[in-house]
């Protein structure tokens, strides 16, 4: 007989024992991947609850099914601090994913089959800026600007002439692995310049922007979409903010256009998130996820690691490893046997597949969660050196051994045994 009232230990100790597993690596090494965060307990428990059991088509107060008057006030709150945490004019809080907010934006602002331009993806961009492999490059026509080779940045003439050259309808700013401040104001006006829609996607830097890291998009993007599991730290999910005149194309792009039922469980997750990043307390953690990944990119520098662009302004670098003679893929392998946690990533012009790469991704916003600083980050950047320098058994032995000391010094989900959840 089905037990409809026992846990998910007592139901499922196949899926439970799953997730202590997964916690248990996550507990134990280095997690400097830089799309990644630790959601805090009180996240993960808004995740887990009984909003998952409720259908609420629509919008509160204008809902498809009855008995919405709780999600109706869920969803108020977390658009009503989602607004005050960025300054917006709205703010649909329904996309299922930052994939799914990004299509439902390109839908609201240009018709299928016209043209959009992003940042190229093995220049740093992402899959959903009209990449021909993602649905946005099949639905839309797209071209892509990149960054200077030998700055690692982007040149805003460059993008300014390519515009006028191709005149896009939305020019998308953003990526996954862009180390350095956006120009928006620049983008702003070179979208005016061809009457084109400018649309931001934060969803790496989001949390810093929420935090006071980073600039803000919102004063210049018609539309600014986000992910809400990265640097905000909130549940795996996306966000859409925007002015007030794109307010009511966005949310019938978002539901009829794109999706069906919202996810109100995460939706209230959402709203403890923006609740947590509307504190001094998230600011703090912001600027220190910043300041984590500045000492972890000079350290590296120190030990003759090449980064795209020099270093870093936000919680990401990316390090060529052409001149330590590794790939990505080889470097992504050696140091997670060591028990440190990357992605191997392109590099702009990247001689290798995207499967094998030139280089690493590196991002702070996890381990900052944790409270490591400055220190550890030096001493992070000694130990990735170590590893890539003599990748034998004795040496990948020796830097587990320090991992292991750094996890346990600086718990996550304390008490740090298993089966917490
Ligand atoms: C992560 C990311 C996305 C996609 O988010 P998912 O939630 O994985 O769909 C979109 N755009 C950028 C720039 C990202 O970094």
């Amino acid at each position: 007989m089905l037990n409809h009232n026992a846990s998910l230990r007592d139901a499922d100790p196949v899926v439970a024992a799953l997730v202590d597993r997964e916690l248990h690596r996550q507990q134990n090494g280095l997690q400097l991947i830089a799309s990644e965060n630790f959601a805090s307990r009180a996240v993960i428990d808004a995740v887990g609850t009984p909003l998952t059991n409720k259908y609420a088509e629509g919008y509160p107060g204008k809902r498809y099914y009855g008995g919405c008057e709780v999600v109706d006030e869920v969803e108020r709150l977390a658009i009503d601090r989602a607004i005050e945490l960025f300054g917006a004019d709205h703010a649909n809080v329904q996309p299922h994913s930052g994939s799914q907010a990004n299509f439902a934006a390109y839908m609201a602002l240009i018709r299928p089959g016209e043209l959009l331009m992003g940042l190229s993806l093995p220049h740093g961009g992402h899959l959903t800026h009209g990449h021909k492999v993602s649905h946005t490059g099949i639905v839309w026509q797209a071209v892509h600007y990149g960054v200077d080779t030998a700055t690692g940045r982007i040149d805003y003439d460059a993008v300014r002439d390519q515009a006028k050259r191709d005149r896009p309808r939305l020019i998308v700013a953003g990526g996954s692995a862009y180390p350095r401040i956006i120009d928006f104001a620049a983008f702003r006006s070179i979208a005016d310049e061809i009457d084109a829609f400018f649309l931001v996607d934060m969803a790496h830097f989001a949390g810093l922007v929420a935090g006071g890291a980073h600039p803000s998009p919102v004063p210049f993007a018609d539309v600014v979409t986000s992910t809400t599991h990265k640097t905000l730290r909130g549940p795996r999910a996306g966000l859409i903010l925007c002015r007030e005149e794109f307010a009511r194309r966005i949310d019938k792009s978002v539901f009829p256009g794109h999706q069906g039922g919202p996810m109100e469980h995460a939706i209230a997750a959402k709203a403890v998130a923006f609740g947590e990043a509307l504190t001094s307390d998230f600011q703090d953690y912001a600027h220190a996820t910043v300041e984590n990944a500045r000492t972890m990119a000079q350290a590296l520098g120190g030990y003759g690691f090449d980064l795209v662009s020099g270093g870093t302004d936000t919680h990401l670098m990316l390090v060529d490893l052409r001149p330590k003679k590794l790939t990505g893929k080889a470097a992504e392998s050696i140091l997670e046997r060591a028990g440190i946690i990357v992605n191997k990533n392109t590099i702009p012009d990247d001689p290798e597949s995207p499967f094998v790469t030139s280089g690493i991704r590196l991002g702070t916003p996890a381990m900052t969660t944790r409270g490591l600083g400055p220190l550890e980050m030096e001493h992070i950047a000694e130990l990735i050196n170590r590893a890539l320098t003599r990748p034998d058994e004795a040496t990948l032995a020796a830097v587990r051994d320090d991992v292991n000391e750094l996890t346990e010094a600086f718990p996550l989900y304390q008490p740090m045994v298993e089966a917490v959840f």
